[in-house]
């Protein structure tokens, strides 16, 4: 199993040292040829509309698409903007996921926060499953999840959505790179092997 990271802004590294923790196989994407030799993809936090244009700039949009279509993704913060359908702003997205988000929307970065939640899902690569400590950075929140076959997996103690999953693709407010604990990752990684 290899995983890919796009690297073209934002907080690549510090998704490639979990993957390295656990063992697995990681590479920095750039490029659109470079997808075909990975089995799964994470799109790190950053700076949304940054990404989306140096994805167009890189002609990775159709490819990454497609990539979507087929493989698992999981986007972190900007990289969960990058996938949804819906931003309500003008700026390049993948339309991967059936979520309309909202950008900053717990304010700026004065105001990140962190929080443990409550994420059932987990279960699966932890028995025990205590709160996942999640860190927000100028983050988004998931404002509706929009597709019958899409789901919330966590969400704030007010009802506010932070995660979700359709079929094989992740959308995470959060930043679960920023912690030691790496289960969020081994969730994911779940995903690719099934
Ligand atoms: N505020 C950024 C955006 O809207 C996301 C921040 C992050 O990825 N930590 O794109």
């Amino acid at each position: 199993m290899k995983i890919g990271v796009l690297a073209l802004q934002g907080d690549f590294a510090e998704h490639l040292t979990v993957l390295r923790r656990l063992g697995v196989e990681a590479a920095e994407i750039r490029l659109p040829g470079e997808l075909a030799a990975v089995d799964g993809l994470i799109i790190p936090g950053g700076e949304s509309t940054t990404i989306g244009k140096l994805a167009v700039a890189y002609d990775l949009i159709e490819p990454l698409r497609a990539f979507g279509q087929q493989k698992p993704i999981w986007g972190t913060c900007a990289g969960a903007i990058f996938l949804s359908k819906d931003a309500q702003r003008d700026q390049p997205l993948l339309g991967l996921m059936d979520i309309t988000v909202q950008r900053n929307a717990f304010g700026r970065q004065v105001d990140s926060f962190e929080v443990g939640l409550d994420i059932p899902a987990l279960a699966r690569v932890s028995k025990e499953n205590p709160p996942f400590y999640a860190v927000f950075i100028r983050a988004p929140l998931i404002e509706s999840v929009d597709a019958p076959e899409a789901e919330t997996l966590a969400t704030l103690e007010d009802g506010t959505i932070v995660a979700a999953q359709q079929g094989k693709l992740l959308a995470t407010s959060f930043h679960p790179e920023l912690n030691q604990d790496d289960r969020f990752h081994q969730y994911f990684l779940t995903l690719v092997d099934s």
